[in-house]
C-alpha cells in the first residue's frame, strides 16, 4: 500500500503545475488503497501564509482530492533539530560562515577557470579557533550537509535509470544562519518518518533527490521510490503563466472533472478523455505512461472537456442546481435533458432557463419577416407540449409552402433567439409563455 504526499509551500496559490503533482500522488495512493498525505511545507514563517494554506486546501477539496492526513512542517521543527544533531554526530554536518558576496566571488572565479561552481568546502578545514573567531565576528553560520562524492542512482518511475554525479553539487545548506530549517532537510526527515513510499514531483527536483537520498541514508530509514514528471509549459512551449491558478479556472466555469481528466492523461501516451468521477481516473492511471518531454498545457482544452462532462451529467447530479434556478419540479428533469448538451458551463443553464421562462428576443432575417409573422399567427394554443412543434410546423408548411431547413431555421431563430440549441420539440414544450414577434419594418 502506497503512502504518498503532496507537499506545497503555502507561499502562493495552487496552480495547474502543482495540481498535477497533487493528482499523481493522490492517484497512486488511491489506486493501492494507501494513504495520501497533505503536507504543508511551511518552515519559512515569513513567506508562508495561513490564507494560502487555506486556499490550497479549498482548491484540493473543490477538486475532490481528499487527503487522509494533514501535516504541517512548522509543527515538526523539533524533529528536524533531532535529525540535524544526528548528522552532526556523524560528522556529516558543518558550519560555514561565508557571506553571500564571498560565495558569489568564489563561484565567479570557478566559472572563469572553467570549473563547475561547486562550494569548495573551505569551512571544513577551519581550525577551532578560526571558527570561534568567525562566530564572534559574524554570528551563527549556516549548516551544510557533507555530501559523499560519487554517484547517486535510482530507477525513476518516469525518467528510468538516473545517475547523478554528486561531486558536481554543492553541499546543501540545510539550516540557515537565522536557524531556519530548509526544505531539503525537513522534507527528507518527513518522508522517512511518515513512511512515504512514493514521491512524485517535478523534474526541477532531480538534483534535490540526489542530495535527499544521501540525507535519508544518513538519518536511516527506507528511501521512497521517486518519479519526476516533466514540467508544464504554455501552449507554445513558453513558461507557464502564474495566473493559471485554480481559482481563476473555477471562476471561468471549468469543472473539476474536466481539469482532473486532462491532468491525469496530459503528457502520457493515453488519450485525454472526460471521466465522470475520480474513481474512473484511478482505474486507468499508470505513472510509467508519462513521457519526459515538457508537457504543453492549454487552458482552452478544458472548455470542450467541461462541456462534455456537463453533457454526460445525470439529472440527479444537478437536481439541486436546477431547483435553485426556480425550474418547476414537473419540468425539471425535462429541462436538464434538453439543455445538458447545449451548455459550456454549469451557469449556461441559467440562460436557457431565462429563455424558457421569459421568452427570447427573436432573431429574424429581413427576408424572413413576413414568413415569421405568418407562422406566429398559426401558433397552437398555449400551453404547449411535446406535440406542439410538429403540429405547428405542419400548419406553417401548409400555409406558406416552405419546407425543410427554410422552414425550421427561421422558426428556431425567431422562437429561441439563436441558431443552435435543443430539439425544437423540447424547446416548445418547455416554453413558459407563447413566443411573441412584432415585425418592425425598417423602411
Ligand atoms: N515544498 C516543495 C515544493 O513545493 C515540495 C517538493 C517535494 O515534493 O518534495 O517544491
Amino acid at each position: 500500500m502506497a503512502i504518498t504526499r503532496f507537499a506545497p509551500s503555502p507561499t502562493g496559490f495552487l496552480h495547474v503545475g502543482n495540481l498535477r503533482t497533487a493528482l499523481f500522488n493522490f492517484l497512486i495512493a488511491r489506486k493501492s488503497g494507501g494513504t495520501f498525505i497533505l503536507r504543508l511545507d511551511d518552515t519559512d514563517p515569513e513567506r508562508s501564509r495561513p490564507e494560502f494554506a487555506d486556499a490550497i486546501q479549498r482548491d484540493l477539496e473543490w477538486l475532490g482530492l481528499n487527503w487522509d492526513r494533514l501535516e504541517r512542517q512548522s509543527e515538526r521543527l523539533g524533529r528536524y533539530q533531532k535529525a540535524a544533531d544526528e548528522l552532526r554526530n556523524q560528522e556529516r554536518f558543518y558550519e560555514a560562515f561565508e557571506t553571500p558576496t564571498e560565495l558569489d566571488l568564489k563561484r565567479r572565479k570557478q566559472l572563469n577557470m572553467g570549473k563547475p561552481p561547486v562550494y569548495d568546502r573551505a569551512a571544513l578545514s577551519l581550525s577551532d579557533s578560526a571558527r570561534d573567531r568567525l562566530r564572534t565576528e559574524r554570528g551563527q553560520g549556516v549548516w551544510r550537509f557533507l555530501l559523499e562524492h560519487g554517484r547517486v542512482e535510482w530507477t525513476d518511475g518516469i525518467l528510468g535509470d538516473v545517475s547523478i554525479d554528486v561531486s558536481s553539487v554543492s553541499d546543501p545548506v540545510l539550516i540557515r544562519q537565522d536557524g531556519l530549517v530548509l526544505y531539503t532537510l525537513a522534507s527528507a526527515v518527513d518522508d522517512i518518518e511518515m513512511g512515504v513510499t512514493h514521491v512524485v514531483r517535478g523534474s526541477d527536483h532531480v538534483t534535490n533527490t540526489a542530495t535527499q537520498v544521501q540525507i535519508m541514508e544518513a538519518i536511516g530509514g527506507a528511501v521512497p521510490s521517486f518519479s519526476h514528471h516533466s514540467l508544464l509549459t504554455g501552449p507554445k512551449g513558453e513558461k507557464l503563466s502564474k495566473r493559471l491558478g485554480n481559482l481563476a479556472l473555477r471562476d471561468q466555469g471549468i469543472e473539476p472533472m474536466a481539469l482532473l481528466s486532462l491532468m491525469a492523461r496530459l503528457g502520457s501516451s493515453d488519450p485525454v478523455e472526460i471521466r465522470g468521477s475520480v474513481e474512473e481516473l484511478i482505474e486507468g492511471f499508470d505513472i510509467a505512461r508519462f513521457g519526459t518531454a515538457p508537457t504543453k498545457f492549454d487552458v482552452e482544452g478544458l472548455r470542450p472537456l467541461t462541456a462534455r462532462y456537463l453533457g454526460g451529467l445525470s439529472f440527479d447530479a444537478v437536481a439541486k442546481d436546477v431547483e435553485a434556478l426556480g425550474v418547476p419540479d414537473r419540468i425539471a428533469r425535462q429541462f436538464w435533458e434538453a439543455v445538458r448538451k447545449n451548455i459550456t458551463t454549469r451557469e449556461g443553464m441559467n440562460e436557457w432557463w431565462a429563455l424558457f421562462r421569459d421568452g427570447a428576443e427573436p432573431m429574424v432575417d429581413d427576408a424572413d419577416r413576413d414568413f415569421v409573422a405568418e407562422a406566429f399567427a398559426l401558433l397552437p394554443e398555449f400551453p404547449f407540449d411535446s406535440g406542439t412543434w410538429s403540429a405547428w410546423t405542419a400548419a406553417v408548411k401548409e400555409g406558406t409552402g416552405r419546407k425543410g431547413r427554410n422552414l425550421f431555421m427561421p422558426l428556431r431563430k425567431a422562437v429561441s433567439g439563436r441558431e443552435r440549441g435543443p430539439e425544437m420539440a423540447e424547446v416548445m414544450a418547455l416554453l413558459q409563455r407563447p413566443p411573441q414577434y412584432t415585425p418592425h419594418r425598417s423602411e
